[in-house]
């Protein structure tokens, strides 16, 4: 499981984008090719631990609508104690209904879609992984790096609780897309606010048809 990361500000900085000059070459590889006309939606890389399971959030300041289930995901043996993870069952359907296609970025990993998404109600999601990686290492989020290399310079937003301002300043300047870099408050979770800038931003960065 990932290291617990404290409380995560959204700093003003938040929403790493490319210039201008960029964005347009986009556009114009979309007009000269008018037989693919339907722009690919962005991705929306998921984390579970933080914005789904608020692990560091007291029991009393969540809402009655989660759930704690105990879990072992994989290498998770006795005598560890199951951990406790708690979803909320209505994020399955705020999800889908957002204007992205998702994907698993946990260190879940293929465990997201056998014990995680059923719970949320969502469909079997592709899995980023994440090998031969250093989950601890200082510097650059472990994550980073692999998530901009599977979007391939697609657009993309990235919820996480480990997203720090070092990954959003990377992220611009490896990126050659939009990127929405989403820190979320383990002690809180995904929030109403946080899927309304997740609906509002494809549209206003002009993303989508
Ligand atoms: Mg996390």
């Amino acid at each position: 499981m990932e290291t617990p990361v404290g409380p995560v500000p959204l700093p003003e900085t938040a929403h790493p984008r490319t210039t201008e000059p960029e964005r347009a070459l986009i556009g114009n590889a979309h007009r000269e090719h008018p037989l693919e006309s339907a722009m690919p939606r962005p991705l929306l890389f998921l984390d579970v631990d933080g914005p789904l399971n608020p692990f560091r959030a007291e029991h009393a300041d969540l809402p009655d609508s989660y759930v704690a289930h105990p879990m072992r995901p994989t290498g998770w043996e006795p005598p560890a104690r199951p951990l406790r993870v708690r979803l909320n069952p209505h994020h399955g359907e705020a999800l889908l209904a957002l204007p992205y296609d998702l994907v698993w970025a946990t260190t879940w990993e293929e465990d997201a879609n056998t014990m995680i998404g059923p719970l949320l109600g969502l469909p079997e999601l592709p899995v980023v992984a994440f090998p031969h990686v250093d989950r601890f290492a200082p510097g650059l989020f472990f994550k980073t790096r692999r998530l901009v290399e599977y979007a391939a310079g697609r657009p993309f937003a990235w919820v996480d609780d480990g997203i720090t301002a070092r990954d959003i300043t990377w992220v611009r300047r490896n990126h050659l897309s939009d990127a929405l870099l989403h820190p979320v408050d383990p002690a809180i979770g995904l929030w109403e606010k946080d899927f309304e800038l997740l609906a509002d931003w494809p549209e206003d960065m002009g993303l989508v048809d």
